[in-house]
């Protein structure tokens, strides 16, 4: 086979790949035509090729551990959930999807749900990702647009990164933001309590305490207003500045612990630079106040009309590589197909006639924490989990998996049937791969790309739309499952934009629904909206998607982290990504070079706590928390705040006490997201003594 031109499967910056089949294996390097990288590749996705092969795979459907045939395992996963929903009603089942999922296969499964099943508990673990950058974009534009987009980081003056590890999780990213920098001597400011791998590169670093963003940037558009730096042709096109200042006057500075020379640094910096980006990432959205932080920040870019315009504004930078992409076909519990409301009547009736679909959900379903909660109260009796391992990484892991354990019926696909999850399914559906598999992907700036296959599936290993689509089939649906690949369901999708189009919403790509499967095949990197009604560039003229065309600045103040301090749990845990691995290692795992680089799991603490504490440099320590235990060995460095600890989160483990640092977690959520504040649990740490 020759050259075949993909994406990469990690992080949200989406880069093109060039792989070259070698026999059951593959060459791998980055794509010089793709606009996301320009044939950059960062060390995970330049290991892509030692992650494939058959070895660890999972090559057959299995029922009870027992291999068999797909018809028995398809037939049974139908029966059940037609049991379940016959018995029970519809929102007594639930599917929990993933970001890792291509767009056509997240938008069979949205439709099945939705739209036939009648049930909105669909949810997907980029709720942990990104849930509150959409709730923040909604409340100011009235959709979940992303404004900014790859290029304003060529060209801004001052890039500031909040709550974002660029260097390490998204690293083509900073390549960009560092070649800026060499070129036309771009300024950095990282906003994090860390002092991470992206500090090197900046000229500035807030140590800011952790979840105090909103406290920072209020403090900015105080300085905004008394600087009179607002834009005045701008904000007249801006409804709530007055609220959202008023706010803000009620805040301090404090919760940061922030030293003011620093912050006068930061308000210059910001203030006196036009061309400004703020890219926000998980130390932003994983929080109980997240939609909050990032009403914050777009409240200071609003202010001063620095959105929509070439090198400035706001720009979320998603975690998974197609968390976009699940956002497009409404692949949140509390979100529609194509950007549409859930409880809007008029959209869900046009969705409904679009599909022809019996029982259209009529109200949000169950975020992921609620769903894996629902879970464990047997409220959920039949559970479909695809291409994610919530048993590891959801927070109250100990509780997650004990739910799944205890649950009547659990399915999962996946391309594995060694994670945490899948030892706890009652039916394994083997997943196609990455590298084996046709769709599409949308990464952070909105530019769908191609990902192709260049590999056979090992075993009966098949794509994730023809797992939804054959049972959906099964429950009577044949009409509306009747898919011969991807192109098909890539073109519903795109007709689906339309609509959405009608009702003057941002998300269109209406202008590929015609396109011929060879025009798919072919299609290359290609950013929405495709049929720009308003032309150009978002937010250029200062209109929003709201009714009446008006940004929204939010009034917003800080609050402290859920999760309070108390004598028994005194440190604040932060949780995170090292460089070289992906979720929970399912491929990057096996590569050895990636897990050289850092080889166990670890617990960065001070050196004061840890001299207090009697923590020595390398040893083992023992933290624990209300919802559980884990054990890893001691990063002594003043990277970290004293009284807080850094944990990765990749690591699992089959018996508690281990590596498996959401077992610390605590499951509070941000009220209006639903994402769980994943960065800012209490535990406790001390020496570890074998039993
Ligand atoms: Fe893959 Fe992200 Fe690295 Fe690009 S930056 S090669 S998308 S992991």
């Amino acid at each position: 086979m020759s050259e075949v031109r993909s994406t990469c499967p990690y992080c949200g910056v989406g880069c093109g790949v060039i792989l070259t089949p070698d026999g059951e294996g593959l060459s791998v390097r980055g794509d010089p035509d793709h606009p996301a990288n320009r044939g950059r590749l960062c060390s995970k996705g330049s290991a892509l090729a030692e992650t494939v092969g058959a070895e660890g795979r999972l090559l057959a459907p299995r029922i009870g551990g027992h291999e068999t045939d797909w018809d028995t395992a398809l037939d049974r996963v139908a029966d059940r959930f037609a049991a379940t929903i016959a018995e029970h009603g519809p929102d007594s089942v639930a599917f929990y999807a993933s970001g890792q999922m291509l767009t056509e296969d997240y938008y069979v499964a949205n439709k099945f749900m939705k739209g036939f099943v009648g049930t909105a508990n669909i949810d997907t673990n980029s709720r942990l990702c990104m849930a509150s950058t959409v709730a923040g974009h909604k409340r100011a534009f009235g959709t979940d647009t992303v404004p900014g987009t790859y290029e304003d980081l060529d060209q801004a003056d001052l890039v500031v990164l909040v709550g974002s590890n660029l260097a390490w999780c998204h690293p083509v990213l900073h390549q960009r933001v560092l070649a800026a920098k060499a070129a036309r001597g771009t300024k950095i400011i990282v906003v994090d309590p860390r002092r991470t791998a992206t500090c090197d590169g900046a000229d500035l670093h807030l140590p800011l305490h952790i979840g105090s963003d909103v406290a920072l940037f209020n403090a900015l558009l105080r300085e905004i207003a008394e600087t009179g730096a607002f834009d005045p042709g701008y904000v007249d096109r801006v409804d709530g500045l007055e609220a959202a200042l008023a706010a803000a006057r009620t805040d301090s500075l404090e919760p940061t612990g922030l030293a003011p020379d620093l912050v006068d640094r930061f308000f210059r910096l910001w203030i006196g630079t036009d061309k400004v980006v703020t890219v926000f990432s998980q130390g932003v959205n994983q929080s109980s106040s997240g939609t909050d932080k990032v009403n914050a920040i777009l409240n200071c870019h609003l202010a001063t009309g620095r959105i929509g315009k070439p090198g400035q504004g706001p720009l979320s930078v998603t975690g998974q590589p197609n968390a976009m992409g699940g956002r497009e076909v409404g692949g949140l519990s509390n979100t529609l197909a194509c950007h549409l409301d859930i409880e809007v009547p008029a959209h869900r009736a046009a969705v409904a006639e679009f599909w022809d679909a019996p029982r259209l959900a009529s109200a949000p379903g169950l975020k992921a924490v609620e769903m894996f909660r629902a879970v464990a109260s047997g409220r959920i009796k039949a559970l479909w989990i695809m291409h994610t391992n919530p048993a590891a990484t959801l927070p109250e892991a100990d509780a997650v998996r004990a739910a799944i354990a205890a649950c009547d019926f659990t399915v999962v696909s996946d391309i594995t049937a060694d994670t945490d999850t899948a030892r706890l399914a009652d039916v394994l559906l083997p997943a196609a791969a990455w590298a084996e598999k046709d769709g599409t992907v949308t990464n952070s700036d909105r530019t769908i790309s191609r990902q192709r296959a260049a590999l056979a599936g090992p075993g009966r290993a098949r794509p994730d739309w023809w797992h939804v689509a054959q049972v959906a089939r099964r429950m009577g649906h044949k009409a509306a499952f009747d898919y011969d690949g991807p192109a098909e369901i890539f073109r519903e999708h795109a007709a689906l934009s339309g609509i959405a189009g009608g009702f003057g919403r941002d998300f269109d790509i209406s202008a590929l629904a015609d396109l011929s499967d060879g025009a798919y095949a072919d299609l290359a990197p290609t950013r929405w909206p495709v049929a720009a009604k308003r032309g150009g560039r978002f937010f250029a003229d200062g209109r929003s998607f709201h009714a009446d065309g008006r940004m929204r600045m939010v009034p917003v103040t800080w609050r402290a982290p859920a999760a309070k301090h108390e004598p028994r749990f005194p440190f604040r845990l932060n949780t995170g990504r090292v460089r070289d691995h992906w979720h929970t290692m399912t491929r990057t795992g096996r590569s050895a070079r990636l897990s050289a680089h850092l080889a166990e799991p670890f617990v960065e603490i001070h050196p004061c706590d840890a001299a207090r504490l009697g923590i020595a440099a390398d040893t083992l320590v023992d933290l624990s928390a209300p919802t559980g235990r884990a054990i890893l060995r001691a990063t002594v460095t003043d990277a970290v705040q004293p009284g807080t600890l850094f944990a990765p989160m990749h690591w699992t483990g089959e018996t508690a006490p281990s590596g498996r640092i959401d077992a610390l977690v605590a499951g509070a959520t941000d009220p209006v997201s639903g994402q769980p504040e994943s960065k800012a649990s209490v535990c406790a740490a001390r020496p570890f003594a074998a039993a």
